[in-house]
């Protein structure tokens, strides 16, 4: 065995490891997430300008006061989430909204949400990190939401019970989930949609699926499950969107070197 080479040391003018410029890392996040191609409610993108180079990321599922001010204290430049501040709507300056500005604005901290994107993406989306947790087979995308398929389906590589399956799902979020067992006992064909996906109940009938996996009910689309003979497990909005911001700042850590931090406020619906 030989041993192994001295790596060469980089050029000076190459980027280092460990800090990228804030334009750089949004530019980068904005084109891998297709952002500009995506359709949303959300202003995806960099929701508020903080300081220009970014060392640490934290990442969220929500943006609050509460996240915004740990951010801040776990010393982030940048904190990406999946439900940032604005959804379509002019916002007064005034009260909470003008709160959470004033917590990022002076600790200098970027935010960049990430909505429909993000639960959409193929690699790091909530519903394809959930996908590969489950070892669905012949993942394909479903579940359309403003033209994008935010949803996955396929077939789990051993079929099981109902309730082994929500004990599988318990075990993977930590939370206990709402059965309605409208569908056969036996569950195989499974689709996922991550946070509100109980509108696509009859989609998922439709394809043949016996359970639908997603995140909060709707009392409208209660008699769905049972009529169209659909299971449906709800795992919870946040639960099922905590895998999205996890994977994209694990991705960040992979091509920027930057070390990041979970920050878990869940919110139990
Ligand atoms: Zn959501």
């Amino acid at each position: 065995m030989t041993a192994p080479l001295p790596t060469d040391p980089a050029p000076t003018d190459a980027p280092q490891r460990g800090e990228v410029q804030r334009d750089t890392l949004v530019r980068w996040l904005n084109e891998y997430l297709r952002v500009n191609q995506i359709s949303d409610v959300s202003m995806n993108g960099l929701q508020i300008e903080g300081t220009g180079t970014v060392r640490r990321v934290a990442a969220s599922v929500d943006t609050s006061v509460k996240t915004l001010q740990h951010a801040a204290d776990s010393g982030a430049d940048l904190l990406l989430v999946h439900h940032g501040l604005f959804w379509g709507e002019p916002l007064p300056v005034t009260g909470p909204h003008r709160e959470r500005l004033r917590v990022a604005i002076s600790a200098d901290l970027n935010l960049y949400a990430a909505h429909l994107p993000l639960d959409a993406h193929p690699e790091v989306g909530n519903s394809a990190m959930i996908a590969r947790a489950l070892s669905l087979q012949n993942a394909r995308p479903f579940a359309a939401w403003m033209g994008t398929e935010a949803g996955v389906y396929g077939e789990l590589p051993f079929e099981q019970s109902l309730q082994d399956f929500a004990d599988r799902i318990q075990k993977l979020t930590g939370e206990i989930c709402l059965v309605h067992g409208g569908g056969i006992p036996t569950v195989g064909r499974v689709g996922i949609v991550s946070g509100s996906g109980a509108g696509h109940i009859a989609e998922a009938a439709a394809l043949g699926l016996d359970t639908l996996l997603t995140g909060e009910p709707e009392h409208k689309h209660f008699s769905d499950a049972f009529e169209y003979r659909v299971n449906v497990v709800y795992a919870g909005h946040y639960e099922t969107e905590v895998f999205g911001v996890r994977a994209l700042a694990a991705k960040l850590e992979e091509e920027f070197g930057l070390p990041w931090q979970f920050l878990h406020h869940p919110t139990g619906l």
